[in-house]
Formats: C-alpha cells, sequence, structure tokens
C-alpha cells in the first residue's frame, strides 16, 4: 500500500471507519509487526516543571491558567528520580518541563548529562531555545528534542500559540536539526478549526522534516482554557487514521499510544484508547516516574493520571507486543 501525496492521505482520513480498519490500520499493523519486530517502546517520562510563561490556547498548563498546582523541581531532585528510572530498567528517559525563564539552563545540562552518564537515550520539550543552547543540550548527551509545529496551518498557529509566531517555531526545528538533534515534531487533531485538508498538510510536514517521533495526539479540550469554549473534542478516528498513515509513510517512526480513547474522563491512560493506537501502528507508551499527585498537575490536558509499569504491562499483553525497556 502506497501513501504519498496529499490525495491518497485524504483518502484514508475520509474513508469508512470500518473500511479503513479492515485495509489501512491492518497494513499499519503488519509493517510494525513484520519490520520492526512488533516493540512496544516503554520511556521514562519525568515532567520535572510546570510552570509555564506561555499563553498557548489549547493548554491546562497555559500560564493564565491560576488553577493548576504548580512545581518545580531542583536538579537533584530531577537526577535522583533519573536514579529510580534506571533502578527500574528503563534505557529511555523523556524529560518535559513548560517553558519556565526560571529553570536555570546550567541546571538543565547537568540533568541532561547525568541521564547520558547513566546511558539513558534522552529525549527532552522543555521549549524554544536558541541555536546555542541546543548545540550545549547535544553536547550534554541529548539524542531528540521535542518540538510540536501543532498546526501546520500558519494562521492558526499564530492565533492559537500567541507567546510565539509560526515562523520562530519553524526556526527552532531548524536550530534542533542543525544541531544533530533528532527531531520529534507533529501536530494537534480535531482542535476548533482543524480539518482534513489541514491534517493532510500536517502529515505532509512531519514526513518533510523526516521526524524521528510523532507526539501526535486529539484535541481535548482543556478546563479553564479559552480553546474550549470553541468546539471539541477531535475525532478519535482522525487520530487512529493519522497514526496508521504515519506508520506507512514512515516505517520505523517512533508514535505515541498514549492516546485517548471515547471516555474522556480516563485522560491519556485509557486502556481502550491505548490499545487502539497500537492496533492502528503506534508503539511508544510512557511510565510516570513521579508520585501521581505530581504527575495529575502536569495538566497538559484534563484528567491527567500517573501510568505506572502495570499499565505498560498490561497494554503490552492485550496487544501482543513485546514490552522494551533498553534503548537499544
Ligand atoms: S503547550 Fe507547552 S508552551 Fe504552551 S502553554 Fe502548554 S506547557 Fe506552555
Amino acid at each position: 500500500m502506497k501513501i504519498e501525496t496529499k490525495q491518497e492521505i485524504l483518502e484514508v482520513l475520509r474513508m469508512p471507519f470500518e473500511e479503513y480498519r479492515h485495509t489501512v490500520m491492518a497494513e499499519a499493523a503488519r509493517i510494525h509487526r513484520e519490520e520492526n519486530g512488533n516493540i512496544l517502546t516503554a520511556t521514562a517520562m519525568l515532567g520535572y516543571d510546570n510552570i509555564c510563561k506561555n499563553q498557548c490556547l489549547y493548554c491546562g498548563m497555559r500560564a493564565g491558567n491560576s488553577a493548576v498546582k504548580r512545581y518545580r523541581l531542583d536538579q537533584e531532585e530531577v537526577i535522583r528520580w533519573i536514579g529510580v528510572a534506571q533502578a527500574k530498567g528503563f534505557g529511555r528517559l523523556f524529560l518535559v518541563s513548560g517553558e519556565d525563564p526560571k529553570y536555570g539552563f546550567d541546571h538543565l545540562l547537568a540533568i541532561v548529562h547525568a541521564a547520558k552518564h547513566a546511558g539513558m537515550h534522552v529525549s527532552l520539550a522543555c521549549g524554544e531555545f536558541s541555536l546555542e543552547q541546543y548545540r550545549e543540550l547535544k553536547n550534554a548527551g541529548a539524542d531528540e528534542y521535542v518540538m510540536k509545529f501543532e498546526m501546520s496551518d500558519r494562521e492558526d498557529f499564530d492565533r492559537l500559540n500567541p507567546s510565539t509566531s509560526f515562523e520562530k517555531r519553524i526556526k527552532n526545528i531548524g536550530y534542533i536539526k542543525q544541531c544533530g538533534l533528532k527531531l520529534a515534531s507533529g501536530n494537534i487533531v480535531g482542535y476548533p478549526g482543524h480539518n482534513d485538508s489541514k491534517a493532510a498538510d500536517d502529515i505532509l510536514l512531519m514526513k518533510e522534516l523526516e521526524i524521528s517521533w510523532a507526539p501526535v495526539i486529539p484535541y481535548m479540550p482543556a478546563l479553564n482554557t479559552p480553546l474550549a469554549k470553541e468546539g471539541g473534542p477531535g475525532s478519535i478516528e482522525t487520530n487512529l487514521k493519522e497514526i496508521s498513515i504515519l506508520r506507512i509513510m514512515m516505517h520505523s517512526l517512533d508514535i505515541t499510544a498514549q492516546q485517548p480513547g471515547r471516555n474522556l474522563a480516563q485522560g491519556l491512560a485509557s486502556t481502550e484508547g491505548n490499545l487502539e493506537a497500537l492496533k492502528a501502528g503506534a508503539n511508544m507508551l510512557f511510565a510516570d516516574m513521579l508520585p501521581d499527585a505530581m504527575a495529575k498537575n502536569f495538566s497538559v490536558v484534563d484528567n491527567r493520571s500517573g501510568m505506572g509499569m502495570a499499565h505498560l504491562e498490561e497494554m503490552a499483553k492485550l496487544s501482543g507486543m513485546e514490552l522494551k525497556l533498553r534503548a537499544n
């Protein structure tokens, strides 16, 4: 099966769901099974700081949301949690934070250095930096940086991300690639104003950027956010179709399986949502290292709850995939 052009992507996005399930979804699962060893990649997640200066209109952690209980873990504490992840056998670490100007960059470098010293594959999502800073992160041992473009439509981006601009975001993506870091990037599916044509453009941009990981997610209206008043949620079906299209277009790509199901009250830890995403060709799940009470406050979406190893093991069992904790 070949999916390359915008027209071919649109055909899948507009296909009846049952037809998609029996054709495109099955093909994506086959590719992952036969070419990637049917591995479910487990990554330790450390949301070490939920303070953010930005005002993205869709995000529960935006600066304007006073309902969020904020926290910032210091360097020593983060390194201690990295030790916990290592002791549990994880070889992959995802360090994620809001865009917090008060988090000392030297501290972040020391954290990355410690994680690399512990032999981990290190991915980060800590916001926009300068070219020089990305270079320093790479030199400290970072492997991959997550810089989502969120929406390839320039006007939509500038409206929904008032603290930055589409131009600046694409420039940052260029910096990340220039430094030799792997680039993780993706979109939000079905935000108010999104449509199939824009989704197809998003997918083509991911391909063009030669991403290593697609952290895609359907739009989920978050409490106390301006965009929640405009509609949503995004379609779970379109999100699943996008996952399968990405697997078929980029066979060895990492794709987030931490997806909501039809009951949004279960947040991203939905057994149904995660399992469907794995069947659609996704391969990556996260285990929260922080205590549940803290993980809940890393609230880019509502109903966030800490996902532990038991959930990942259950997902591996239900999907028939092999759970892998080591990086290679
Ligand atoms: S999406 Fe990221 S940068 Fe935007 S408000 Fe949320 S945490 Fe901050």
